[in-house]
């Protein structure tokens, strides 16, 4: 079951987790704002409340996980986004992440493979309050053609390989935050940053080393 009260005990746990992202190395203001402000624990079950303020990954069913909060606010800090850019993100999972971009200002399209996971967003109270999130369900290695092109993009799964196609979707000079790289037990994925070029081609910067669940070609109902 999940409760939607955000209480000041809550808050307090909030506060502490955004103090430590801090301190292992996020700098990024709005990033840190938008975690102070979003209710993480509303994104898992309400038994769960003191783990949702952990600086953990966590299974969200299906197999999946909401991503561990260093890593969304490493990943949106690494994105720069701006208010009113439009942000594609592949594997929506809990939608944590693209709340925390929406909570940026971004214009936000959201793709989930899971069909589960999908219509259980679709249905999730809390994001009503962002009119700027848009939630589809699809193959991410597709992206959203008739959506692009957009000026970021992010991959919160494990990509075996950098997607053509979201490349192509990509407006010049704008920048793709994806973790390439084998998955599964005891794997890690390289964080890379692209900014793409006038000739269509890209320019690449390395980062940390992380591990994400795979992404996977092709939906699953
Ligand atoms: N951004 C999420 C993290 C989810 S984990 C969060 O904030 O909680 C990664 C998600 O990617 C999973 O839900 C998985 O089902 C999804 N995924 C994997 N491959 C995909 C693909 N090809 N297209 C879309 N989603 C995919």
């Amino acid at each position: 079951m999940r409760t939607f009260e955000d209480t000041y005990r809550h808050k307090g746990m909030r506060k502490q987790l955004v103090d430590l992202v801090r301190q292992k190395g996020i700098s990024d203001e709005r990033v840190l704002d938008a975690l102070l402000n979003i209710p993480r624990h509303f994104f898992m079950d309400s038994a769960l409340d003191k783990t949702a303020y952990e600086d953990r990954a966590f299974p969200i069913g299906e197999g999946q996980t909401i991503s561990q909060p260093y890593t969304v606010a490493y990943q949106s800090q690494l994105l720069e986004v701006k208010p009113f850019e439009k942000v594609l993100e592949i594997g929506t999972g809990s939608a944590y992440q693209a709340s925390v971009l929406a909570e940026m200002g971004a214009q936000v399209y959201t793709i989930e493979r899971q069909k589960k996971l999908f219509e259980a967003n679709k249905v999730f109270p809390y994001l009503k309050k962002y009119r700027n999130l848009k939630l589809f369900y699809g193959d991410g290695f597709e992206g959203l053609p008739t959506y692009g092109p957009f000026d970021k993009v992010i991959v919160t799964a494990a990509a075996p390989f950098i997607p053509p196609k979201l490349v192509e979707q990509l407006k010049t000079g704008g920048k793709m935050v994806i973790p390439v790289g084998m998955s599964g037990e005891g794997q890690v994925q390289r964080m890379l940053r692209l900014t793409k070029r006038a000739d269509g081609g890209v320019d690449e910067e390395a980062f940390d080393n992380f591990s994400f669940v795979p992404m996977v070609e092709g939906r699953n109902h």
